[in-house]
Protein backbone atom coordinates (compact mmCIF):
# COMPACT_ATOMS: atom_id res chain seq x y z
CA UNK A 1 0.00 0.00 0.00
CA UNK A 2 1.25 3.30 -0.77
CA UNK A 3 0.19 5.51 2.19
CA UNK A 4 -1.96 4.14 4.93
CA UNK A 5 -2.90 7.75 6.30
CA UNK A 6 -5.29 7.82 3.35
CA UNK A 7 -8.98 6.13 3.08
CA UNK A 8 -8.33 4.76 -0.58
CA UNK A 9 -4.71 4.08 -2.12
CA UNK A 10 -7.04 5.10 -5.47
CA UNK A 11 -10.07 7.34 -6.28
CA UNK A 12 -11.24 6.08 -10.19
CA UNK A 13 -13.19 9.04 -11.68
CA UNK A 14 -15.69 7.82 -14.07
CA UNK A 15 -17.22 3.50 -13.98
CA UNK A 16 -17.11 3.49 -17.89
CA UNK A 17 -14.15 1.15 -19.49
CA UNK A 18 -11.43 2.85 -18.47
CA UNK A 19 -12.26 3.25 -15.20
CA UNK A 20 -13.72 -0.45 -14.73
CA UNK A 21 -10.86 -1.85 -15.95
CA UNK A 22 -8.11 0.07 -13.74
CA UNK A 23 -10.34 -0.45 -10.61
CA UNK A 24 -10.50 -4.47 -11.79
CA UNK A 25 -6.55 -4.76 -12.16
CA UNK A 26 -5.89 -2.36 -8.95
CA UNK A 27 -7.74 -4.49 -6.84
CA UNK A 28 -6.26 -7.46 -7.76
CA UNK A 29 -2.95 -5.95 -7.22
CA UNK A 30 -4.30 -5.07 -3.45
CA UNK A 31 -4.86 -1.69 -3.51
CA UNK A 32 -8.28 -0.29 -2.39
CA UNK A 33 -10.42 1.71 -4.48
CA UNK A 34 -13.23 4.13 -5.08
CA UNK A 35 -14.99 4.85 -7.76
CA UNK A 36 -17.07 7.75 -8.55
CA UNK A 37 -19.64 8.72 -11.39
CA UNK A 38 -21.25 11.59 -11.93
CA UNK A 39 -24.15 9.69 -13.72
CA UNK A 40 -26.57 7.70 -12.01
CA UNK A 41 -25.66 4.37 -13.26
CA UNK A 42 -22.16 2.57 -13.80
CA UNK A 43 -20.76 1.85 -17.24
CA UNK A 44 -20.35 5.16 -19.06
CA UNK A 45 -21.10 5.02 -22.37
CA UNK A 46 -21.32 1.35 -22.58
CA UNK A 47 -24.33 1.01 -20.48
CA UNK A 48 -27.13 -0.81 -21.43
CA UNK A 49 -30.71 -0.66 -19.72
CA UNK A 50 -32.84 -3.66 -19.75
CA UNK A 51 -36.50 -2.79 -20.80
CA UNK A 52 -38.77 -5.65 -21.31
CA UNK A 53 -36.30 -7.77 -21.43
CA UNK A 54 -34.30 -6.26 -24.18
CA UNK A 55 -30.73 -4.89 -23.02
CA UNK A 56 -30.77 -1.06 -24.97
CA UNK A 57 -27.29 0.47 -25.81
CA UNK A 58 -28.00 3.83 -24.57
CA UNK A 59 -25.63 5.70 -25.89
CA UNK A 60 -25.15 4.15 -29.13
CA UNK A 61 -24.97 0.43 -30.79
CA UNK A 62 -21.99 -0.93 -29.23
CA UNK A 63 -20.25 -3.81 -30.84
CA UNK A 64 -17.35 -5.71 -29.45
CA UNK A 65 -14.39 -6.40 -31.61
CA UNK A 66 -10.63 -7.27 -31.37
CA UNK A 67 -7.68 -9.23 -32.65
CA UNK A 68 -5.90 -9.17 -29.36
CA UNK A 69 -6.15 -12.43 -27.43
CA UNK A 70 -5.49 -11.27 -24.48
CA UNK A 71 -8.15 -8.69 -24.74
CA UNK A 72 -10.69 -11.24 -25.72
CA UNK A 73 -9.91 -13.77 -23.36
CA UNK A 74 -10.24 -10.62 -20.46
CA UNK A 75 -13.80 -10.09 -21.07
CA UNK A 76 -14.90 -13.46 -21.55
CA UNK A 77 -13.67 -13.85 -18.13
CA UNK A 78 -16.16 -11.62 -16.76
CA UNK A 79 -19.11 -12.84 -18.97
CA UNK A 80 -20.09 -14.96 -22.10
CA UNK A 81 -20.02 -13.11 -25.20
CA UNK A 82 -22.59 -14.49 -28.14
CA UNK A 83 -22.23 -14.78 -31.60
CA UNK A 84 -23.21 -11.54 -33.16
CA UNK A 85 -21.58 -9.94 -36.22
CA UNK A 86 -22.31 -6.70 -37.25
CA UNK A 87 -23.81 -6.22 -41.20
CA UNK A 88 -25.43 -3.55 -41.19
CA UNK A 89 -28.28 -2.63 -44.01
CA UNK A 90 -28.18 0.46 -45.80
CA UNK A 91 -31.93 1.91 -47.29
CA UNK A 92 -30.99 4.64 -49.86
CA UNK A 93 -34.39 5.98 -51.31
CA UNK A 94 -36.16 2.73 -50.33
CA UNK A 95 -33.77 0.28 -51.68
CA UNK A 96 -31.45 -1.69 -49.74
CA UNK A 97 -27.88 -2.69 -49.87
CA UNK A 98 -25.10 -5.19 -47.49
CA UNK A 99 -22.48 -3.17 -46.10
CA UNK A 100 -19.46 -2.74 -45.42
CA UNK A 101 -18.98 -2.50 -49.47
CA UNK A 102 -18.43 -6.71 -51.29
CA UNK A 103 -19.70 -8.67 -53.75
CA UNK A 104 -23.56 -8.16 -52.40
CA UNK A 105 -23.14 -4.59 -52.67
CA UNK A 106 -21.80 -4.69 -56.25
CA UNK A 107 -24.44 -7.79 -56.90
CA UNK A 108 -26.62 -4.95 -56.18
CA UNK A 109 -25.50 -2.04 -57.28
CA UNK A 110 -24.83 -3.13 -61.07
CA UNK A 111 -25.81 -6.87 -60.91
CA UNK A 112 -22.40 -8.24 -61.70
CA UNK A 113 -21.68 -11.90 -60.14
CA UNK A 114 -17.54 -12.24 -60.07
CA UNK A 115 -14.90 -9.99 -58.55
CA UNK A 116 -13.62 -9.60 -62.38
CA UNK A 117 -16.50 -7.87 -63.19
CA UNK A 118 -16.93 -5.56 -60.16
CA UNK A 119 -13.27 -4.45 -60.23
CA UNK A 120 -13.97 -3.77 -63.97
CA UNK A 121 -16.87 -1.31 -63.28
CA UNK A 122 -15.07 0.04 -60.60
CA UNK A 123 -12.29 0.94 -62.52
CA UNK A 124 -14.25 2.46 -65.89
CA UNK A 125 -15.98 4.34 -62.92
CA UNK A 126 -12.97 5.70 -61.44
CA UNK A 127 -10.67 6.49 -65.12
CA UNK A 128 -13.38 9.06 -65.61
CA UNK A 129 -12.05 11.16 -62.59
CA UNK A 130 -8.37 10.77 -63.02
CA UNK A 131 -7.88 10.66 -59.21
CA UNK A 132 -3.81 9.73 -58.59
CA UNK A 133 -3.29 11.09 -54.83
CA UNK A 134 -7.04 11.10 -53.51
CA UNK A 135 -6.91 14.88 -51.04
CA UNK A 136 -10.31 14.31 -49.68
CA UNK A 137 -12.84 12.22 -48.45
CA UNK A 138 -14.96 11.91 -51.85
CA UNK A 139 -11.78 11.65 -53.88
CA UNK A 140 -10.75 8.40 -51.73
CA UNK A 141 -14.48 7.04 -52.01
CA UNK A 142 -14.33 7.36 -55.42
CA UNK A 143 -11.15 5.74 -56.06
CA UNK A 144 -12.03 2.48 -54.10
CA UNK A 145 -15.33 2.05 -54.82
CA UNK A 146 -16.16 4.09 -57.91
CA UNK A 147 -19.40 6.95 -58.49
CA UNK A 148 -22.50 5.27 -58.15
CA UNK A 149 -21.65 3.77 -54.21
CA UNK A 150 -20.29 6.57 -53.60
CA UNK A 151 -23.28 8.72 -54.79
CA UNK A 152 -25.40 6.28 -53.13
CA UNK A 153 -24.25 5.33 -49.86
CA UNK A 154 -21.81 7.46 -48.99
CA UNK A 155 -22.05 11.08 -50.20
CA UNK A 156 -25.60 11.73 -48.13
CA UNK A 157 -24.74 9.49 -45.02
CA UNK A 158 -21.45 11.20 -44.65
CA UNK A 159 -22.45 14.69 -44.98
CA UNK A 160 -25.10 13.83 -42.30
CA UNK A 161 -22.95 12.17 -39.84
CA UNK A 162 -20.10 15.04 -40.11
CA UNK A 163 -22.61 18.06 -41.14
CA UNK A 164 -19.54 18.93 -43.57
CA UNK A 165 -19.51 18.13 -47.30
CA UNK A 166 -17.03 15.33 -48.38
CA UNK A 167 -14.88 17.22 -50.15
CA UNK A 168 -14.37 19.11 -46.88
CA UNK A 169 -13.36 16.45 -44.97
CA UNK A 170 -10.38 13.88 -44.66
CA UNK A 171 -9.67 11.30 -47.24
CA UNK A 172 -8.77 8.61 -44.07
CA UNK A 173 -12.24 8.40 -42.30
CA UNK A 174 -13.84 6.10 -45.65
CA UNK A 175 -10.67 3.99 -45.26
CA UNK A 176 -11.85 2.52 -42.15
CA UNK A 177 -14.88 0.46 -43.67
CA UNK A 178 -13.64 -2.46 -45.45
CA UNK A 179 -13.60 -2.64 -49.16
CA UNK A 180 -13.97 -6.99 -50.07
CA UNK A 181 -14.29 -8.54 -53.32
CA UNK A 182 -16.13 -11.63 -51.42
CA UNK A 183 -19.69 -11.89 -50.26
CA UNK A 184 -19.10 -11.08 -47.06
CA UNK A 185 -20.90 -8.72 -45.15
CA UNK A 186 -19.10 -8.96 -41.58
CA UNK A 187 -18.80 -4.85 -41.07
CA UNK A 188 -15.32 -5.80 -39.23
CA UNK A 189 -12.05 -7.26 -40.61
CA UNK A 190 -11.17 -8.24 -36.45
CA UNK A 191 -10.41 -11.92 -35.50
CA UNK A 192 -13.15 -12.00 -32.30
CA UNK A 193 -16.37 -9.67 -32.21
CA UNK A 194 -19.50 -10.22 -30.15
CA UNK A 195 -21.87 -8.71 -27.99
CA UNK A 196 -22.02 -9.16 -23.90
CA UNK A 197 -24.41 -12.00 -22.69
CA UNK A 198 -27.14 -9.82 -20.18
CA UNK A 199 -25.43 -6.70 -21.92
CA UNK A 200 -22.17 -4.88 -21.47
CA UNK A 201 -23.94 -3.58 -17.83
CA UNK A 202 -23.44 -6.79 -16.75
CA UNK A 203 -19.77 -7.10 -17.91
CA UNK A 204 -19.27 -3.66 -16.22
CA UNK A 205 -20.59 -4.77 -12.80
CA UNK A 206 -18.30 -8.14 -12.19
CA UNK A 207 -15.52 -6.08 -13.48
CA UNK A 208 -15.83 -3.76 -10.52
CA UNK A 209 -17.35 -6.12 -7.91
CA UNK A 210 -16.16 -5.52 -4.06
CA UNK A 211 -15.51 -2.15 -4.97
CA UNK A 212 -16.90 0.58 -3.31
CA UNK A 213 -18.81 3.08 -6.23
CA UNK A 214 -20.65 6.18 -5.58
CA UNK A 215 -23.05 7.22 -8.04
CA UNK A 216 -24.63 10.71 -9.01
CA UNK A 217 -21.38 12.64 -7.56
CA UNK A 218 -19.58 15.01 -9.84
CA UNK A 219 -16.09 15.29 -8.62
CA UNK A 220 -16.07 19.02 -9.29
CA UNK A 221 -18.94 19.41 -6.67
CA UNK A 222 -16.56 18.07 -4.20
CA UNK A 223 -12.76 17.76 -5.50
CA UNK A 224 -11.05 18.77 -2.25
CA UNK A 225 -12.87 16.12 0.17
CA UNK A 226 -12.75 13.27 -3.04
CA UNK A 227 -9.31 14.08 -3.40
CA UNK A 228 -8.07 14.04 0.32
CA UNK A 229 -9.93 10.47 0.44
CA UNK A 230 -7.42 8.69 -1.81
CA UNK A 231 -3.46 8.90 -2.34
CA UNK A 232 -3.95 9.17 -6.36
CA UNK A 233 -6.41 9.59 -8.69
CA UNK A 234 -7.68 8.39 -11.79
CA UNK A 235 -9.55 10.49 -13.81
CA UNK A 236 -11.72 9.40 -17.32
CA UNK A 237 -13.49 12.88 -17.93
CA UNK A 238 -13.20 15.70 -19.82
CA UNK A 239 -9.62 16.76 -19.70
CA UNK A 240 -10.67 20.48 -20.41
CA UNK A 241 -13.07 20.44 -17.75
CA UNK A 242 -10.17 19.37 -14.85
CA UNK A 243 -7.98 22.35 -16.23
CA UNK A 244 -11.31 24.23 -15.65
CA UNK A 245 -11.19 25.31 -19.84
CA UNK A 246 -7.96 27.91 -19.32
CA UNK A 247 -7.49 27.71 -23.00
CA UNK A 248 -10.73 26.87 -24.28
CA UNK A 249 -13.32 24.12 -24.68
CA UNK A 250 -12.09 21.24 -26.80
CA UNK A 251 -14.73 20.46 -29.54
CA UNK A 252 -16.69 17.33 -30.11
CA UNK A 253 -19.29 15.75 -32.58
CA UNK A 254 -22.80 15.00 -30.58
CA UNK A 255 -25.61 12.36 -31.28
CA UNK A 256 -29.21 12.37 -30.04
CA UNK A 257 -30.97 9.24 -29.60
CA UNK A 258 -35.01 8.91 -30.15
CA UNK A 259 -35.92 5.67 -28.36
CA UNK A 260 -38.88 4.06 -28.84
CA UNK A 261 -40.67 0.50 -27.30
CA UNK A 262 -42.95 -0.77 -30.43
CA UNK A 263 -45.38 -3.06 -28.04
CA UNK A 264 -46.71 -5.79 -29.60
CA UNK A 265 -43.85 -5.26 -32.51
CA UNK A 266 -41.82 -8.42 -32.70
CA UNK A 267 -39.25 -7.62 -35.28
CA UNK A 268 -39.10 -3.91 -36.86
CA UNK A 269 -36.05 -3.99 -39.38
CA UNK A 270 -35.09 -7.36 -39.60
CA UNK A 271 -31.74 -6.43 -38.68
CA UNK A 272 -30.05 -4.56 -35.32
CA UNK A 273 -28.37 -1.76 -37.69
CA UNK A 274 -30.49 -0.03 -40.79
CA UNK A 275 -28.17 3.21 -42.59
CA UNK A 276 -30.49 5.18 -44.05
CA UNK A 277 -27.77 7.09 -46.64
CA UNK A 278 -29.60 9.72 -48.40
CA UNK A 279 -29.16 12.95 -47.59
CA UNK A 280 -33.10 13.83 -46.88
CA UNK A 281 -34.30 11.36 -43.97
CA UNK A 282 -33.56 13.80 -41.08
CA UNK A 283 -31.41 10.67 -39.06
CA UNK A 284 -28.38 8.62 -39.85
CA UNK A 285 -29.90 5.05 -38.64
CA UNK A 286 -32.14 2.91 -36.94
CA UNK A 287 -30.89 0.39 -34.43
CA UNK A 288 -33.00 -2.60 -33.10
CA UNK A 289 -31.75 -3.43 -29.76
CA UNK A 290 -32.66 -6.76 -29.46
CA UNK A 291 -31.33 -8.07 -32.27
CA UNK A 292 -27.84 -7.61 -30.99
CA UNK A 293 -28.88 -10.91 -28.34
CA UNK A 294 -31.72 -12.64 -30.14
CA UNK A 295 -31.41 -14.96 -32.41
CA UNK A 296 -33.55 -17.33 -34.51
CA UNK A 297 -36.47 -18.44 -32.65
CA UNK A 298 -35.63 -16.09 -29.49
CA UNK A 299 -36.89 -12.91 -31.51
CA UNK A 300 -40.73 -13.98 -31.19
CA UNK A 301 -40.16 -15.09 -27.63
CA UNK A 302 -39.78 -11.60 -26.91
CA UNK A 303 -43.12 -10.13 -28.51
CA UNK A 304 -41.93 -6.11 -28.29
CA UNK A 305 -38.69 -4.14 -29.42
CA UNK A 306 -36.83 -1.13 -29.16
CA UNK A 307 -35.61 0.80 -31.86
CA UNK A 308 -33.41 3.89 -31.95
CA UNK A 309 -32.96 6.14 -34.25
CA UNK A 310 -29.66 8.65 -34.49
CA UNK A 311 -29.09 12.03 -35.30
CA UNK A 312 -25.67 13.29 -35.67
CA UNK A 313 -25.55 17.00 -33.90
CA UNK A 314 -23.40 19.83 -34.34
CA UNK A 315 -22.07 20.23 -30.51
CA UNK A 316 -21.97 22.69 -27.93
CA UNK A 317 -20.68 23.22 -25.13
CA UNK A 318 -22.33 21.41 -22.30
CA UNK A 319 -23.73 18.86 -24.47
CA UNK A 320 -22.76 14.98 -23.93
CA UNK A 321 -19.33 14.53 -25.64
CA UNK A 322 -19.14 11.82 -28.15
CA UNK A 323 -16.74 11.58 -31.00
CA UNK A 324 -13.24 14.10 -30.47
CA UNK A 325 -12.82 16.25 -33.73
CA UNK A 326 -9.36 15.53 -34.59
CA UNK A 327 -8.60 18.42 -36.87
CA UNK A 328 -5.37 20.87 -36.33
CA UNK A 329 -7.28 23.43 -33.95
CA UNK A 330 -8.29 21.07 -31.29
CA UNK A 331 -5.34 18.78 -31.81
CA UNK A 332 -3.43 21.96 -30.87
CA UNK A 333 -5.78 22.87 -27.97
CA UNK A 334 -5.14 19.57 -26.94
CA UNK A 335 -1.78 19.12 -26.92
CA UNK A 336 -1.70 22.17 -24.25
CA UNK A 337 -4.09 20.41 -21.59
CA UNK A 338 -2.37 17.27 -22.03
CA UNK A 339 1.09 19.52 -21.17
CA UNK A 340 -0.75 19.83 -18.01
CA UNK A 341 -2.00 16.56 -17.49
CA UNK A 342 1.94 15.58 -17.26
CA UNK A 343 2.41 17.71 -15.10
CA UNK A 344 0.31 16.12 -12.60
CA UNK A 345 1.90 14.14 -9.96
CA UNK A 346 -0.78 12.26 -8.72
CA UNK A 347 -3.75 11.93 -10.74
CA UNK A 348 -3.87 10.01 -14.18
CA UNK A 349 -5.49 10.85 -17.03
CA UNK A 350 -7.02 8.18 -19.03
CA UNK A 351 -9.51 6.81 -21.27
CA UNK A 352 -11.43 8.68 -24.71
CA UNK A 353 -12.40 11.68 -23.14
CA UNK A 354 -9.09 12.53 -20.50
CA UNK A 355 -7.06 11.70 -23.61
CA UNK A 356 -9.13 13.33 -26.18
CA UNK A 357 -9.01 10.16 -28.53
CA UNK A 358 -11.67 8.29 -30.76
CA UNK A 359 -10.72 5.01 -28.73
CA UNK A 360 -13.03 1.58 -29.13
CA UNK A 361 -13.36 -0.42 -26.37
CA UNK A 362 -10.82 -2.68 -27.05
CA UNK A 363 -8.16 0.09 -27.52
CA UNK A 364 -9.10 1.37 -24.28
CA UNK A 365 -8.88 -1.73 -22.00
CA UNK A 366 -5.74 -2.46 -23.55
CA UNK A 367 -4.50 1.18 -22.56
CA UNK A 368 -5.59 0.68 -18.91
CA UNK A 369 -4.09 -2.61 -18.86
CA UNK A 370 -0.80 -0.61 -19.90
CA UNK A 371 -1.62 2.04 -17.55
CA UNK A 372 -2.04 -0.66 -14.07
CA UNK A 373 1.50 -1.88 -15.66
CA UNK A 374 3.48 0.98 -15.90
CA UNK A 375 2.03 2.72 -12.35
CA UNK A 376 1.96 -0.56 -10.37
CA UNK A 377 4.84 -3.73 -11.61
P1 LIG B 1 -16.72 6.74 -20.90
O1 LIG B 1 -17.50 5.52 -21.20
O2 LIG B 1 -17.21 8.03 -21.48
O3 LIG B 1 -16.64 6.88 -19.30
C1 LIG B 1 -16.29 8.07 -18.63
C2 LIG B 1 -17.13 8.14 -17.36
O4 LIG B 1 -16.65 9.22 -16.56
C3 LIG B 1 -18.61 8.41 -17.63
O5 LIG B 1 -19.40 7.45 -16.99
C4 LIG B 1 -18.82 9.80 -17.05
O6 LIG B 1 -20.12 9.98 -16.50
C5 LIG B 1 -17.76 9.85 -15.98
N1 LIG B 1 -17.38 11.23 -15.63
C6 LIG B 1 -16.94 12.18 -16.47
N2 LIG B 1 -16.71 13.33 -15.79
C7 LIG B 1 -17.01 13.07 -14.50
C8 LIG B 1 -17.01 13.88 -13.33
N3 LIG B 1 -16.66 15.16 -13.35
N4 LIG B 1 -17.37 13.30 -12.16
C9 LIG B 1 -17.76 12.01 -12.11
N5 LIG B 1 -17.79 11.21 -13.21
C10 LIG B 1 -17.43 11.74 -14.39
N6 LIG B 1 -16.40 1.17 -29.41
C11 LIG B 1 -16.37 -0.08 -29.94
O7 LIG B 1 -15.40 -0.83 -29.69
N7 LIG B 1 -17.39 -0.56 -30.72
C12 LIG B 1 -18.49 0.19 -31.01
O8 LIG B 1 -19.41 -0.29 -31.70
C13 LIG B 1 -18.56 1.52 -30.48
N8 LIG B 1 -19.62 2.31 -30.75
C14 LIG B 1 -19.64 3.58 -30.23
C15 LIG B 1 -20.75 4.38 -30.53
C16 LIG B 1 -20.82 5.67 -30.04
C17 LIG B 1 -22.01 6.55 -30.35
C18 LIG B 1 -19.74 6.19 -29.25
C19 LIG B 1 -19.77 7.59 -28.74
C20 LIG B 1 -18.65 5.39 -28.96
C21 LIG B 1 -18.58 4.08 -29.44
N9 LIG B 1 -17.51 3.24 -29.13
C22 LIG B 1 -17.46 1.98 -29.67
C23 LIG B 1 -16.42 3.69 -28.22
C24 LIG B 1 -16.69 3.34 -26.74
O9 LIG B 1 -17.88 3.97 -26.31
C25 LIG B 1 -15.51 3.82 -25.88
O10 LIG B 1 -14.33 3.19 -26.31
C26 LIG B 1 -15.64 3.56 -24.37
O11 LIG B 1 -16.95 3.71 -23.91
C27 LIG B 1 -14.75 4.53 -23.64
O12 LIG B 1 -14.72 4.27 -22.25
P2 LIG B 1 -14.16 5.38 -21.25
O13 LIG B 1 -14.16 4.77 -19.91
O14 LIG B 1 -12.90 5.96 -21.77
O15 LIG B 1 -15.21 6.60 -21.34
N1 LIG C 1 -20.11 5.70 -43.99
C1 LIG C 1 -20.91 5.95 -45.08
N2 LIG C 1 -22.04 5.20 -45.25
C2 LIG C 1 -22.41 4.24 -44.38
C3 LIG C 1 -21.58 3.97 -43.27
C4 LIG C 1 -20.43 4.73 -43.10
O1 LIG C 1 -20.62 6.83 -45.86
O2 LIG C 1 -23.46 3.61 -44.61
C5 LIG C 1 -18.91 6.54 -43.81
C6 LIG C 1 -19.09 7.70 -42.84
O3 LIG C 1 -18.40 8.82 -43.35
C7 LIG C 1 -18.43 7.23 -41.58
C8 LIG C 1 -17.28 6.38 -42.15
O4 LIG C 1 -17.85 5.75 -43.30
O5 LIG C 1 -17.94 8.27 -40.77
C9 LIG C 1 -16.75 5.32 -41.18
O6 LIG C 1 -17.82 4.47 -40.81
P1 LIG C 1 -18.01 3.96 -39.32
O7 LIG C 1 -19.17 3.05 -39.28
O8 LIG C 1 -16.69 3.48 -38.84
O9 LIG C 1 -18.41 5.36 -38.64
P2 LIG C 1 -18.45 5.89 -37.15
O10 LIG C 1 -19.92 5.96 -36.80
O11 LIG C 1 -17.70 4.93 -36.25
O12 LIG C 1 -17.84 7.24 -37.25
Amino acid sequence: MIDMGKKYDFLIVGTGLFGAVSAYLLKKKGYSILLIDKRDHIGGNVYTKNVKGINVHQYGAHIFHTSNKEVWDFVNSFVEFNRYTNSPVANYKGKLYNLPFNMNTFYQMWGVKTPEEAKAKIEEQKKEYHIEDPKNLEEQAISLIGKDIYEALIKGYTQKQWGRKCTELPAFIIKRLPVRFTFDNNYFNDKYQGIPEGGYTALIERMIEGCEVRLGVDYFDQKDALDALAERVIYTGEIDRYFNYQYGHLQYRTVSFETELLEGVENYQGNAVVNYTDAETPYTRIIEHKHFEMFGAAISDCPDTVISREYSKEWQPGDEPYYPVNDDKNSELYAKYKALADAQEKVIFGGRLAEYKYYDMHKVIEQAMEMVKEQCD
